[in-house]
């Protein structure tokens, strides 16, 4: 089953059902379901997240560490420029790249990295930007690595050039060329491969940004795209990494990220609206701490666990087939497939989705296709995955 995040998400509930029982995992140290007064005096209703880290259903879920590096972090008045620059250089070293700095989400690190590459480190530059006069505005990009995320190098002044082969590209790189970008989990689907393209940027002078927003499993991926000689990689922060939901890594060249800075508030640049906190900056750092020290095995271990309960649970349901599935790059953790013939069931994708979501609590999942549903049991908290296996078994039993 193919999965696309872009795809609208799909949604189904469950039957009233009692608190899930407070378990704590080593992926989710935090108590279950229990009712929110905070989010029920708002009137919003906390549902059950089996899409996966998404920002749409606010990300992942910070474990304590980070709440509480947040916490203490907020207690303080500090000057804000350096211990943004002491947390990247720390992050930095952790990640064994040159530099890093934290944005205020993987899509504001494209908007300052972007803004950093067309100003090419001239502070006048970056003041003109969006202007293109004198600027390097144009930014290449294969035309399957369009990741819906455009506006926020054209909001720097950008003019995307969309390329398919190698030729192509090679044709495309021209005086005005000041960025080249690539869509990590995209790889599979273009022409030109990551190694093959970093070999072409570094022989014309292009910098190059790869944004892996989603693809921070596993771990090694943190490394692997700094030390394979991208100039730029985009990491979100509220994603695999836990951190703040509003926090993003912008790792690469010193060069770079140096230019970069004054982009980001509270320097008056093009970035300025996106600001990154104290309780972020800090948030941050002890949620990469954290990634870097967890027992990732342990971890995988429990989302099969889950996979397998969901996968029992509609064991001998007829007509129904399930299987485990690992997305390829983003987002590549165990999920359940579930599959079945529409007209032969009488149920749509669409009835069960909506069933999925008129329960209490609502459970979200994706509907990659006819007959077909994908569940993520990564951020399930608790139970969870169980009131998802009960519900889905008594939908299709009905
Ligand atoms: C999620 C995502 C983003 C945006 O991330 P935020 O941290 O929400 O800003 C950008 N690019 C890709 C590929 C993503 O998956």
């Amino acid at each position: 089953m193919k999965t696309s995040r872009r795809r609208a998400l799909q949604i189904g509930a469950v039957a009233p059902v009692a608190a899930a029982a407070a378990a704590t995992t080593p992926t989710n140290a935090i108590t279950a379901t229990s009712p929110s007064s905070l989010y029920s005096s708002l009137g919003v209703k906390p549902v059950i997240n089996g899409v996966g880290v998404v920002t749409v259903l606010g990300g992942s879920i910070m474990p304590p560490e980070v709440v509480k590096a947040m916490e203490e972090a907020s207690r303080y008045f500090i000057p804000l420029p350096e211990l943004e620059k002491k947390v990247g250089a720390r992050i930095a070293e952790l990640l064994k790249a040159p530099a890093c700095m934290v944005t205020c989400g993987a899509a504001s690190a494209i908007s300052v990295g972007t803004s950093a590459c067309l100003s090419e480190g001239d502070p006048k530059k970056l003041r003109q930007l969006p202007a293109r006069e004198g600027i390097k505005y144009e930014v290449i990009q294969q035309k399957s690595h369009r990741s819906g995320y455009e506006h926020q190098m054209e909001l720097c002044g950008a003019k995307i050039v969309s390329v398919e082969s190698r030729q192509e590209l090679e044709a495309a790189i021209n005086e005005r060329t000041g960025m080249m970008f690539f869509l990590n989990k995209a790889e599979p689907n273009g022409q030109i491969k990551r190694e093959e393209f970093i070999k072409i940027a570094k022989q014309r002078g292009i910098p190059t940004m790869n944004d892996a927003a989603s693809d921070a499993t596993p771990k090694d991926n943190l490394f692997k795209y700094t030390e394979q000689g991208f100039d730029l990689v985009i990491f979100s922060g509220g994603k695999a990494l836990r951190g703040p939901q509003s926090s993003g890594l912008l790792l690469g060249r010193k060069d770079l990220i140096d230019a970069a800075h004054p982009a980001m508030s509270p320097y008056g640049g093009i970035g300025r609206g996106m600001k990154v906190g104290k309780e972020e900056l800090c948030g941050l750092l002890a949620a990469v701490e954290r990634y870097l020290r967890v027992d990732h095995k342990a971890e995988w271990q429990v989302l099969e666990d889950r996979v397998s309960s969901i996968r029992a649970a509609l064991k001998g349901v007829k007509g129904v087939k399930t299987d485990r599935h690992i997305p390829v790059i983003a987002n590549e953790v165990p999920h359940v497939t579930v599959e079945w013939d529409e007209s032969s069931k009488g149920l749509t994708g669409q009835q069960v989705g909506d069933k999925l979501l008129a329960g209490d609590p609502p459970i979200h999942v994706q509907r990659p296709g006819k007959g077909q549903l994908l569940i993520s049991v990564w951020m399930m908290r608790g139970d969870e995955h169980k009131i998802v296996g009960r519900r889905l078994k008594e939908i299709f039993s009905a």
